[in-house]
């Protein structure tokens, strides 16, 4: 189903992060696994791609580095010739009450998040508008739809990050470019691994499904959004959050 074609994963050492990274290499893509520091998680991710008759490679890079993220896109051009889908899924959080937040923990959570997604894109778009052809997939969050007391750093970028999808998906539509976003509910991952019981407790009492998702949930939808069957599908949030945003 995605055979000959090349994905570029951001985060995909772990997490949601890996999950479609594996997804999409079983429906046949060559999978760039991009990672800031987990580099023994990368190579695992690939090792078992591998196994299972796959084809990957890691390359770290921090996505929130401007320069960094354009030797990332350039290297990857000069290797494979093209980049047809990207997956940004790289994140993260530092949570807090705005009225005790630091201006780094702010700065930060944009720069990784909101930046991070501009800069992927700001450096693969030109390529994709060459190639005619191409499909992006920014990971958001229900705390970008719905906002989240002590999550507004997090929210903001997250929001942000669904405008910057609505806005290239306007701007690339005529070269045959989709671009959509996911929101993620709650997924069991490292990051709501750190979430104490009670506040899982009180999330899982705002999912009408009744629990948190799994990574799977999101590289579903990641995959298919990828494919074939979604060319028509351009500038929505498909929300994987077990009725949270309903
Ligand atoms: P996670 O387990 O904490 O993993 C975060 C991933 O992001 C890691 O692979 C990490 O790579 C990577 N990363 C962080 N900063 C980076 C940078 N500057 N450059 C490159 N990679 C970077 O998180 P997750 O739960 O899988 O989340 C994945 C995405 O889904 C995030 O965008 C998150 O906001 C979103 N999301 C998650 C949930 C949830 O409930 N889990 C809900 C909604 C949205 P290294 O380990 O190499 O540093």
């Amino acid at each position: 189903m995605l055979e000959k074609k090349v994905a570029l994963v951001t985060g995909a050492g772990r997490g949601i992060g890996r999950e479609i990274a594996l997804t999409l290499a079983e429906k046949g893509a060559f999978v760039v696994v991009n990672y800031q520091g987990s580099r023994e998680r990368a190579e695992e991710v690939v090792r078992e791609i591998q196994e299972k008759g796959g084809n990957a490679a890691a390359y770290q890079c921090n996505v929130a580095d401007f320069s960094q993220t354009e030797r990332m896109v350039k290297e990857l051009i000069a290797s494979y010739q093209h980049i047809d889908i990207l997956v940004n899924n790289a994140g993260i959080t530092r949570d807090g009450l705005v009225m005790k937040m630091s201006e780094e923990d702010f700065d930060k959570v944009i720069a990784t998040n909101l930046k991070g997604t501009f800069n992927t894109i700001r450096h693969l778009s030109r390529q994709m508008n060459k190639q005619k052809s191409g499909r992006i997939i920014n990971i958001s969050s229900v705390s970008g739809v719905l906002g989240n007391a002590g999550q507004a750093n997090y929210a903001a970028s997250k929001a942000g990050v669904i405008g910057l999808t609505k806005s290239m998906a306007r701007e690339l539509a005529s070269r045959g470019i989709t671009v959509n976003a996911i929101a993620p509910g709650f997924i069991d991952t490292d990051m709501t691994g750190v979430l104490s019981d009670s506040v899982k407790e009180a999330a899982v009492r705002q999912i009408p499904l009744g629990h948190f998702g799994k990574p799977k949930d999101v590289a579903e939808t990641a995959a298919f959004l990828a494919s074939d069957a979604a060319a028509y599908i351009t500038g929505q949030v498909i929300h994987v959050d077990g009725g949270m945003a309903i």
